[in-house]
């Protein structure tokens, strides 16, 4: 960063913004003080100083939810600070990617759930079901729901071609998580193709790590 954070404008305390690097959820709204703040620079994850509890704070010390930094921007003045995360599990306590709840949603959302569902298998979890049956069960899945797309088309039945591409779409990221190919990947592809920027990722001035 080229700018330090004003600290003392909040009394030692700086408000920090975290969102999601790839869907652009804005997840958390935390504090930093400095020492916080230096912590973050040095392990490239996100600590903050609890108000609570009177200490530094690392965002994921017991739920293992961390919030690796992929980039960060301070505003104009100086007194607040954005990060770009990748957070390894919902950000919330409460269980949701947000704090702000989940109303917000995308693909690359849904793929974000996907992976933490294929990463940390969960009893009843259909994704999780699906990563242990393997890729003969996925490609076969992805099939059917491809052929229950083409049969809602040919029935010009529009909800049900809604229903059976959400489906399609589902398993594809299943599929494409099996291989180890990202939804970031093919989205970048489609960039190169068409050579335009995503829409929702307008990044401003934010500086790259
Ligand atoms: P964690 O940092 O995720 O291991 O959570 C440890 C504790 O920090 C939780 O039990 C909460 O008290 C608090 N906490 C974690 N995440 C949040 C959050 N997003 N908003 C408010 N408090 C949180
Ligand atoms: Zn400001
Ligand atoms: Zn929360
Ligand atoms: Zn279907």
């Amino acid at each position: 960063m080229h700018m330090k954070p004003d600290f003392a404008k909040g009394n030692g305390l700086l408000s920090v913004i975290l969102q999601d690097d790839s869907t652009g959820q804005v997840l958390m709204n935390g504090f930093m003080n400095e020492a916080a703040y230096e912590k973050t620079l040095e392990d490239k994850v996100v600590w903050f100083y609890s108000r609570s509890k009177e200490r530094l704070w690392k965002k994921g010390e017991t739920s293992g939810h961390i919030q690796v930094v992929k980039s960060m921007a301070l505003d104009c003045d100086s007194d607040a600070l954005l990060i770009h995360v990748d957070p390894k599990g919902p950000t919330c306590h409460l269980g949701t990617q947000s704090c702000f709840g989940d109303a917000y949603f995308n693909l690359q959302t849904l793929d974000r759930i996907v992976d933490q569902k294929v990463d940390n298998p969960q009893e009843g979890s259909y994704t999780s079901y699906l990563t242990e049956e393997g890729i003969d069960k996925i490609l076969k899945k992805c099939g059917e729901e491809m052929t229950e797309v083409v049969i809602a088309a040919k029935n010009n039945d529009h909800q049900e071609l809604v229903n059976e591409t959400s489906d399609l779409f589902y398993h594809m990221l299943v599929l494409l998580k099996h291989q180890g190919v990202s939804l970031k990947e093919v989205e970048d592809n489609l960039e190169t193709r068409h050579g335009q920027n995503l829409s929702y990722k307008v990044r401003g001035d934010i500086e790259e790590w």
